[in-house]
């Protein structure tokens, strides 16, 4: 059945109070702030503009939620049933939040359907499922004692998440988190706080208890710096820019030494080798994936780096794709690319499309704003070639559908070139050659390097960065550890 989403989106009622304790409340101050859709400029609502009294307020309902032990005390197979729950009305309320998605943000309703909502469901399920089979374990110790190693939920945990992936960010640290029995502050991006609000009002009916799960919504540096220097906050996970997580890095630090994590932006390096095993597959990749969500994910594949012997068959392919990308309208169920957060991210975009051209990089495809008359955001799918490691467009994390093309002619140099950014999230290497993608694949400096694909995501394994693409980890079993602390409990048995 064809759903019709217009006719849904003209009856949405925003809510953008904060949630606090159990309830819907407005910020302290009574200040709010509009809450525009970048789809065609139309007003969703107002939102709370939550400040350090609020903040406050949030803390002490989460300490209070802890020191209780309403949900921590419960066994892990208990929070495990209420997480499943969880889980389950998201898939049930999925519509109202595949549009709130869409609305709020910009991408196709398709992919807030799937993407978003399966996956932000997926992961809190599967938390849920995995908190009750880790066990903890005993040391080796000499026979008249007995050391237990345990983990025991660090207490107050702040979520700080951007806004292109709103609902699947904040499940990556809200899931391990609640699962491992914290309390949870989440503080969602200004630009995309409608689904993150709702998700609260579902865990609660699922049996989350008042105060475990809050959700301020408010300005980075108003609500998100008071909850980094709060000193009843005992761990903060962040998601967003390098330049806001260096901060969010000093603000732990300076405050009570919370345990900060930080998983930050990208410029990741897609290469592909002239033995490459399925030409098709590489350039349907390499294009699919930076046009993907617009190109605001932190791991697109930004920089294209080509063997040079074929260069011109790979570009002929990937220019017969690029029209597939054009943007659409995103509550449409056809649209692959929708619209640019706000006006100022499609600024930033258009400014780097503008420095590309006077770097002296060669515009093959796009490089202008596109939908002028909708009153939303959207800009062309776009594509330099002939670009060189010093530019500006090779350098920067773009965050919108730019793809700078770089050749090369030995895989050692596209290496020494993949590696030379200050970003290390990702890594790509097409070759029918094992050995040189293994050792490709080890020379890379990402947290994630694919070999002949670049799609592959899965909850199981790790995501996060090297060097200034963050220090954490998200998903899998390891994200445990950033919400655990390891307790060791000496027993004298004789
Ligand atoms: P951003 O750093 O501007 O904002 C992220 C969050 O931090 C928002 O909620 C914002 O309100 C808050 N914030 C801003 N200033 C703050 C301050 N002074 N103190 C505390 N909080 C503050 O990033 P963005 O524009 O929302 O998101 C885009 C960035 O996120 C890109 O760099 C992208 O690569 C990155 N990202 C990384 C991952 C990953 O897993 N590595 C995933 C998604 C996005």
């Amino acid at each position: 059945m064809t759903i019709n989403w217009h006719d849904k989106a003209a009856a949405v009622q925003a809510d953008g109070r904060a949630f606090i304790n159990g309830e819907r409340v407005w910020a302290k101050s009574g200040q709010q702030f509009e809450n525009l859709s970048p789809i065609d400029g139309r007003k969703l609502g107002m939102v709370a503009r939550c400040d350090g009294t609020d903040v406050d307020a949030a803390v002490a309902a989460a300490r209070a939620a802890f020191e209780d032990r309403r949900w921590a005390g419960k066994s892990p197979a208990q929070r495990k049933r209420v997480l499943i729950k969880f889980a389950d009305l998201m898939q049930k309320y999925g519509q109202e939040l595949a549009l709130l998605e869409t609305l709020d943000m910009g991408k196709p309703i398709k992919y807030s359907q799937t993407v978003d909502v399966g996956g932000a469901a997926n992961c809190i399920r599967w938390y849920g499922e995995a908190i009750d089979k880790i066990y903890d374990e005993i040391a080796p110790t000499p026979a008249n004692s007995l050391a237990l190693i345990t983990r025991e939920p660090v207490g107050v945990v702040a979520a700080i998440v951007p806004w292109n992936y709103p609902m699947l960010m904040a499940s990556w640290k809200i899931a391990p988190a609640l699962a491992a029995g914290n309390s949870v502050i989440l503080k969602p991006s200004e630009k995309s706080p409608l689904t993150a609000l709702r998700l609260a009002e579902i865990a609660l009916e699922a049996g989350i208890p008042p105060g475990v799960f809050n959700v301020l919504p408010g300005y980075g540096a108003e609500a998100g710096s008071a909850l980094a220097l709060h000193m009843d906050v005992d761990c903060i996970g962040f998601t967003g820019s390098t330049r806001v997580g260096k901060q969010i890095m000093q603000m732990a630090g300076q405050s009570n030494l919370k345990r900060a994590w930080t998983e930050l932006g990208g410029k990741s390096a897609n290469i592909v080798c002239a033995d490459c095993p399925d030409l098709d597959a590489a350039v349907e990749s390499a294009i699919g994936s930076i046009f993907f969500n617009q190109g605001e994910s932190c791991n697109a594949p930004s920089r294209l780096f080509v063997e040079a012997s074929i260069k011109e068959r790979f570009m002929e392919k990937a220019l017969a794709m690029v029209p597939a990308f054009e943007p659409g309208d995103p509550l449409d169920e056809n649209t692959i690319m929708g619209a640019i957060v706000d006006a100022t991210q499609l600024k930033t975009v258009l400014g780097y499309i503008e420095s590309g051209h006077a770097d002296g990089a060669k515009l093959l495809a796009g490089g202008k704003q596109a939908r002028t008359g909708t009153g939303g955001f959207y800009i062309e799918p776009t594509l330099f070639d002939q670009v060189d490691s010093s530019m500006t467009i090779a350098r920067e994390e773009i965050f919108g559908p730019v793809l700078s093309v770089l050749s090369f002619s030995d895989v050692r140099e596209a290496v020494r070139q993949a590696n030379a950014t200050s970003y290390g999230l990702h890594a790509a290497v097409w070759t029918s050659d094992m050995s040189k993608a293994i050792q490709t694949a080890r020379a890379l400096r990402a947290g994630t390097v694919h070999v002949n694909q670049y799609d592959s995501d899965d909850i199981t394994v790790p995501f996060g960065g090297y060097k200034q693409s963050g220090n954490g980890r998200d998903k899998s079993l390891h994200a445990f550890d950033k919400y655990t602390e390891l307790k060791t409990t000496w027993i004298q048995i004789g």
